[in-house]
């Protein structure tokens, strides 16, 4: 048994960054805290053997799935866009519940923090009842909002509000944004002082595999983005770019619409290099769409034409949309060697 408060972070996007950013804070306040759940070790071993105050938990809509006594003390939603529905009789709905799961037992101690701007989110909401306090975030508005961003600065209030300026969050992107707001209203509600907060929001090191800077050679810089398995992280991803992209997608396909990124990638795609085993779908959807199409049956393969492909203020990005098992173990293993051949070069 434990009394420890538990700080609970699911959505299909941002939750290992999120997680991560948390327990950073907690433990720069100076915190007694765990980290558990998708990253970290098991809860149940820590609360056994080692136990501690706070616990920040990454869950995933299958741990969401076997959830029936836990509560979060305070969850966090980040966003919901179709993922794994493989896995869920290829129906949303089945999906988003999973994820709102993460409300189950939640009381009027309990906090629910979330991002006001997600449609699907909003929706759900409304056929919901719920006594947790709602800590709503947005990049849009700030009307009800616990945290927003205006003109350059975020905004956390949750009684006495505290800003900080957006150039200088460690990581950068919209979706950092999101994933900085959330943090920081988790933290906040903790009763973390401002100062420790902002802080920690500056000095945290970015997680391997997600918009990592590999290197600059000849003028072209390379980016590992391996973690990117679905559509709409590879949304993000492109939304942050600023030069020319030469990019590199493929692997196991779960079901994806490549029309949400397909806007990006006209504007600001010049090749797409297709890394899998089996590509005709990529083809499929942009070959027209983009000067240059073409395949790579492995790692060592696909960095060399990129290379070819790419010029001085170029981009290359590996933000492949699908999961890695096709030809890698893991979308670690395809980062790692992804960075392993860029830095052969
Ligand atoms: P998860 O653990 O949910 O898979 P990560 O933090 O590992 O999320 O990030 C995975 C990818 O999703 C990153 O490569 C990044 O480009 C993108 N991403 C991160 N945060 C968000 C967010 N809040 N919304 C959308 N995409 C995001």
């Amino acid at each position: 048994y434990t009394d420890a408060k538990m700080v609970c972070i699911t959505g299909s996007n941002g939750k290992t960054t999120t997680t991560m950013l948390t327990y950073h804070i907690l433990k720069e306040a100076g915190m007694d805290v765990g980290l558990a759940g998708n990253v970290g070790n098991s809860l149940a071993l820590q609360v056994a053997e080692d136990p501690h105050q706070v616990y920040v938990i990454e869950l995933s809509s299958f741990q969401l799935d076997n959830m029936y006594e836990f509560k979060a003390n305070i969850a966090v939603l980040l966003n919901i866009t179709p993922d794994h529905l493989d896995r869920y009789d290829h129906k949303m709905e089945n999906y988003v519940a999973a994820k709102f799961r993460i409300m189950r037992n939640q009381g009027p101690d309990d906090v629910f923090i979330y991002w006001q701007d997600d449609p699907i989110i909003s929706e759900q909401l409304r056929h919901i009842h719920t006594e947790a306090r709602m800590m709503p975030f947005s990049a849009q508005s700030h009307d009800g909002c616990t945290a927003w961003v205006e003109d350059g600065t975020m905004t956390v209030d949750l009684g006495e509000p505290w800003s900080m300026p957006t150039d200088e969050l460690a990581i950068q992107g919209l979706h950092n944004l999101y994933n900085s707001m959330a943090a920081s209203i988790s933290a906040s509600v903790l009763h973390i002082q401002n100062d420790i907060i902002r802080r920690a929001l500056g000095d945290f090191q970015a997680v391997e595999h997600r918009l990592e800077f590999v290197r600059t050679l000849d003028g072209v810089r390379w980016i590992n983005d391996s973690k990117a398995t679905n559509v709409n992280s590879t949304w993000y991803a492109l939304e942050s770019m600023r030069d020319p992209v030469v990019l590199i997608l493929g692997g196991k396909d779960k079901g994806n619409d490549y029309t949400e990124i397909e806007q990006f990638v006209r504007q600001k795609v010049k090749a797409i290099v297709c890394l899998g085993v089996d590509n005709a779908k990529l083809h499929a959807f942009f070959d027209g769409k983009v000067p240059v199409v073409t395949d790579a049956g492995s790692m060592a393969e696909c960095v060399q034409k990129c290379h070819e492909l790419a010029q001085s203020g170029d981009t290359v990005l590996l933000s492949p949309c699908c999961a890695s098992f096709d030809l890698f173990k893991s979308y670690e293993d395809r980062g790692t060697q992804f960075k392993q051949c860029v830095n052969n070069l």
